[in-house]
């Protein structure tokens, strides 16, 4: 069920610094529990949008809203990068977020092993990252943004570099987390198929200035998995979310 708005931006324009107009006019409302993409050509603002929610740029005008006010601890983020620290093992890697919050160490470590083994990372905890393959990596990051129990998780093209059956592999992990944890997931991409498979809602994006100009839904039930990716069913809903792309690229 989707719940209360978790974030709503209203009338949000970002202009940079250089000049650059990189969205203009979004108004967009999130509820409690959605899983929702940001779909579009590089180039539309989709990360622009996503750092905004995160608080890690403000907007240039218009509004943004979260419920509960802005608490950091609230909100997970993803990079397309792990960003792990090299000189750190995976157990303290998670750990940051917490140890930066105040958390004692005992604590700390009890829960970052519990969130890399939410992600399948059992037994690696020593393990550092040179040691550890990119979708290991990419697991550890996400440990890492969701040991604090975010609200909110926004992603950046988490698993654009990763090979196809990785990815696959992390898509069904991530909805795994999403339905045992219920936190709302904002996550960005440009693969029709990718959005397609995890999301309730597809907020299409176009560029030149940045905008949304679509909003679907994906009315599929959860929990997904193969037979839903080789379904006629999902095969239609590429189709018609491609179709969108085109219109938007138009
Ligand atoms: P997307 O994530 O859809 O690829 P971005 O949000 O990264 O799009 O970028 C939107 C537009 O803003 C692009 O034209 C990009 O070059 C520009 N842009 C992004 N970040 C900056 C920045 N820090 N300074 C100036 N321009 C930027």
């Amino acid at each position: 069920m989707v719940g209360q708005a978790v974030v709503a931006l209203a009338g949000v324009t970002k202009r940079y610094a250089n000049g650059t107009l990189a969205v203009r006019g979004v108004d967009l409302v999130v509820g409690q529990g959605d899983f929702v993409s940001l779909l579009g050509p590089s180039g539309c603002g989709k990360s622009t949008v996503l750092r905004m929610m995160a608080g890690l740029i403000p907007p240039s005008s218009g509004r943004i809203e979260m419920a509960g006010g802005s608490a950091t601890g609230d909100v997970g983020f993803v990079f397309q990068e792990p960003t792990l620290a090299p000189w750190s093992n995976a157990l303290r890697n998670v750990m940051l977020p917490l140890r930066l919050a105040g958390v004692a160490k005992a604590e700390a470590e009890q829960r970052a092993a519990a969130a890399l083994a939410s992600v399948g990372l059992a037994g690696f905890e020593k393990s550092y990252p040179r040691g550890l393959s990119g979708g290991m990596k990419m697991r550890v990051s996400i440990a890492r943004a969701l040991v604090t129990k975010p609200r909110l998780l926004l992603m950046d093209e988490p698993f654009a570099a990763l090979d196809e059956i990785t990815r696959h592999k992390l898509n069904n992990d991530l909805l795994t987390l999403w339905e045992a944890e219920r936190f709302t997931a904002i996550f960005v991409t440009h693969s029709v198929f990718e959005s397609v498979y995890l999301s309730r809602r597809i907020v299409v994006m176009a560029a030149r200035p940045g905008r949304v100009v679509e909003d679907l839904p994906v009315d599929a039930p959860y929990p997904r998995g193969e037979v839903f990716r080789t379904s006629a069913d999902y095969a239609a809903h590429c189709r018609d979310i491609s179709a969108a792309l085109t219109r938007a690229m138009e």
